[in-house]
């Protein structure tokens, strides 16, 4: 009898599916995933149901990759069930390590959240103001929903998590490297420091950018559509909200390649306490709002008004992934790998 393989799951929580096309865009190592593994969990590509899994042994699943952040009581559970059914759990992507953007909810209330979504949001068809409850009469009985958490958890704020692989969504040649490092684990290597954050590094986006800083400070900060940045030239220094000289490196300079700004989806490096606050200090030091010895105060604060006019959404900009491990949201150790 064929030895069986070892179990592999990936699950979605308050996620936008990115992940599970992340993986999919791996293209024909999914063969090698299949050659080594049992690929038998993933809400968004196969049938297993929740049953199946309450079923299995502890520590039956070898691996699961957890993407999303978690927003209700359904995403909680299943953190708690599949961290009990898992050997490693693994933070994938910037929603599971961080919060990412669903925990930019976090700055208003639920009901605020629910108002915006159903009742007030431009484009909305809802003469009703119809709000989705947590349980509905219909004919054939009660349809309930799960519940919102009070507010968005990363998922080390519910479970133990072993690794985490950061980016939104990770970039597939850092999951091809993974997946790889994990088939030696199978054949007897080591695994990396428990704790430790895989496919990136503690240099900044900056180190792998292709984009030449020349040392010149921009006036004000500009948002994307108000621009096209000339090529070949750091996207800050042209006053592009780039942050890639607060962000981890391991995507190779992905945005900024292609003429985007870094938003600083790999998360912030060690170094830094709190990314929204090295994301303002590395950009605030391209900035230059034409200070003049002698300047009176209204013409300062005008020019800084319009220097920082760029920024349209300041937490969203600065903590767009990593709201969560802001330091008012308290910080998290990590080690790297
Ligand atoms: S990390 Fe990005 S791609 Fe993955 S679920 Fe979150 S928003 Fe989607
Ligand atoms: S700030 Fe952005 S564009 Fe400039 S070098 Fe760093 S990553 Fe590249
Ligand atoms: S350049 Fe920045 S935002 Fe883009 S993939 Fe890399 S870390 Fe993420």
């Amino acid at each position: 009898m064929p030895k069986s393989k070892p179990k592999l799951a990936m699950y979605w929580a308050a996620s936008c599916g990115g992940c599970e096309i992340a993986l999919a865009n791996i293209h024909e190592v999914l063969l090698e995933l299949d050659q080594h593994f049992d690929f038998m969990f993933c809400p968004c590509l196969l049938d297993t149901k929740r049953r199946d899994i309450l079923a299995l042994d502890d520590a039956a699943i070898f691996l699961t990759l957890f993407n999303g952040a978690l927003r209700t009581h359904e995403n909680l559970e299943m953190a708690q069930l599949l961290r009990q059914k898992s050997q490693v759990l693994v933070a994938f992507g910037a929603c599971a390590a961080s919060g990412g953007v669903p925990a930019l909810a976090n700055q208003h209330g639920l009901q605020d959240v629910l108002d915006t979504v159903y009742r007030t949001a431009p484009g909305l068809d809802n003469p009703d103001q119809t709000v989705p409850g947590t349980s509905s009469q219909v004919a054939c009985g009660e349809l309930t929903l799960p519940a919102f958490l009070p507010c968005v958890q990363a998922l080390h704020e519910a479970v133990t998590v072993d690794y985490t692989l950061p980016g939104c969504p990770p970039e597939p040649l850092q999951i091809i490297a993974v997946i790889r490092q994990v088939v030696l684990v199978l054949s007897g290597a080591a695994w990396p420091p428990a704790g430790a954050w895989l496919g990136c590094g503690q240099r900044a986006v900056c180190d792998e950018c292709p984009r030449e800083r020349r040392g010149v400070l921009a006036s004000r900060l500009v948002r994307n559509f108000e621009a096209i940045p000339q090529d070949g030239w750091c996207l800050a220094e042209q006053g592009f909200a780039c942050v890639g000289a607060a962000t981890r490196n391991g995507c190779k300079a992905l945005c900024p390649a292609v003429n985007m700004p870094c938003t600083g989806c790999y998360g912030t490096l060690d170094r830094f306490a709190d990314p929204g606050a090295a994301a303002l200090t590395a950009l605030a030091a391209v900035i230059d709002p034409c200070y003049t010895h002698g300047m009176d105060e209204a013409t300062w604060h005008k020019n800084m008004r319009t220097a920082l006019s760029g920024v349209a959404d300041p937490l969203g900009t600065f903590y767009r992934y990593s709201l969560l491990d802001s330091v008012s949201a308290g910080s998290t150790d990590k080690a790297s790998s």
